[in-house]
This record gives C-alpha cells, structure tokens and sequence, in this order.
C-alpha cells in the first residue's frame, strides 16, 4: 500500500485576482491576519516597484496597512522563507513579478509553504496579466473579486485607465508625460480600448 506518511507534506498557493478596488489586498491581509492568529509565522512580500504609500507595507485602497518586505530580486524570497522558517507568505501585486516567480513560488509548495498571492489578472488592455495566468492554472484555489463599476454600479472585472479623463488607448506608454492619469473598476459593458484583445483560432494574436 502506498505510504502517505513517508511522504514530506506540500503546501499549497492560494490566488486572489480582479480588477483594481476589487479588494484584493483587503482579502490578502485577511487571509494573513488569521494566519497570525493561529500563531503561524507569517511573511509578506510586495514589489519594490509599487510605491503606493510608502514602502514597508501593503495599503489597501480603504488605508489598512501590514507590513511587507518590498523585494526585487525574486530569489530573495526563497531565501528569506528559509532564514525565517515561515509557514504562511503572502505576495502583493503579483503581476508586478517577472514569469521567474513561478519557480519560486512552486519550490515554496514542495517545502510545504502557504502562499497566498494577490494581483491583477487583466492589465488596462485587457490582456491577461505576465505571470498571473499561469499562477491561476497552477493554484489549489482562486478567488476572482469584483469591484463597483464607476459608471453603472455593476460588477466590474476590467480596469478602465484613463488619461485625461478619456479611456487610454491601447499603445499608449505606461507612462505619458504630462497627462493626469487615473484607474477606475467598470464591467464588461462600461469598459472601453480602441483595440481588442483577441484570443482567436487557439493561438491570442492582437486585432484592430
Ligand atoms: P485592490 O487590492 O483589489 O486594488 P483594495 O483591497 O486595495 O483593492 O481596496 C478595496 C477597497 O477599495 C474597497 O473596500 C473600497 O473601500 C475601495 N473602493 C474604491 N473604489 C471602489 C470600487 N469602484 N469598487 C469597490 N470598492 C472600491
Ligand atoms: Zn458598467
């Protein structure tokens, strides 16, 4: 008979995506509050590119705040999981993370770690977002939140940029100089790009 005891334990990843003001970092320190609770010992990351509010923590779009290591050499990650011997790490704005963090992530699971990751799983386009798609395939579970679309008071699941008050457009920098810039929560229908991002005939190719 197959021995399970024999067997070290595996940890599990735990995905929280949605659009921006879905909640996602609320559920994230959620999630690791309760951790603490139980008396697990907890680690959170976040990338040292997110500068939102300041830089030892996660901060919701509400004000509540954790404190969190900004990180930008992934393998710092594994190594610091180790030097802590923690059981539960949560990872903030996990799209911001090179496709490398996979690898880490799933060392994390073979070691028995808890992760808990949140981000966005659509950029501004509409395109699934870096290494967010694949986390969602490898995850043991997701939780996909909604926000309140701005315009219609629905559900929303896109993130609607806006330069200057008017939808971006599709080629449009990550960074204009110059223009106001600002991100709202909208559904399907309220959503709007120039351009779509198509996922046609097995392979996502970009159409006009
Ligand atoms: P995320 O991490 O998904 O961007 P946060 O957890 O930082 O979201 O913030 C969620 C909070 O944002 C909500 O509890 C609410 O107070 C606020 N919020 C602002 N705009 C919206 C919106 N359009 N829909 C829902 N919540 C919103
Ligand atoms: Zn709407």
């Amino acid at each position: 008979m197959f021995d399970h005891e024999k067997l070290e334990k595996k940890g599990r990843l735990e995905v929280v995506c949605g659009p921006m003001f879905s909640g996602k970092s609320e559920e994230l320190m959620r999630r690791l509050r309760r951790a603490k609770i139980a008396q697990q010992n907890v680690l959170t990351f976040k990338h040292s590119l997110d500068d939102r509010n300041g830089t030892q923590y996660i901060v919701s779009h509400d004000g509540k705040k954790v404190d969190a290591l900004p990180i930008d050499d992934i393998e710092n990650i594994f190594t610091l999981v180790q030097k802590t011997n923690a059981d539960v790490i949560g990872i903030d704005e996990i799209q911001f993370f090179s496709k490398d963090i996979i690898a880490v992530i799933c060392d994390l699971i073979e070691i028995n770690k808890r992760v808990i990751v949140a981000g966005l799983d659509l950029d501004f386009r509409g395109s699934p977002f870096g290494c967010v798609p694949t986390l969602l395939a490898i995850a043991d579970s997701i939780t996909k939140l909604q926000a309140i679309c701005i315009p219609c008071g629905r559900d929303a699941h896109f993130t609607q940029r806006l330069v200057n008050g008017e939808p971006a457009k599709y080629n449009d920098p990550t960074v204009l100089i110059g223009a106001q810039e600002s991100y709202q929560a909208r559904c399907r229908n309220c959503y709007s790009i120039d351009r779509k991002y198509s996922f046609s005939h097995g392979k996502t190719k970009n159409i006009i």
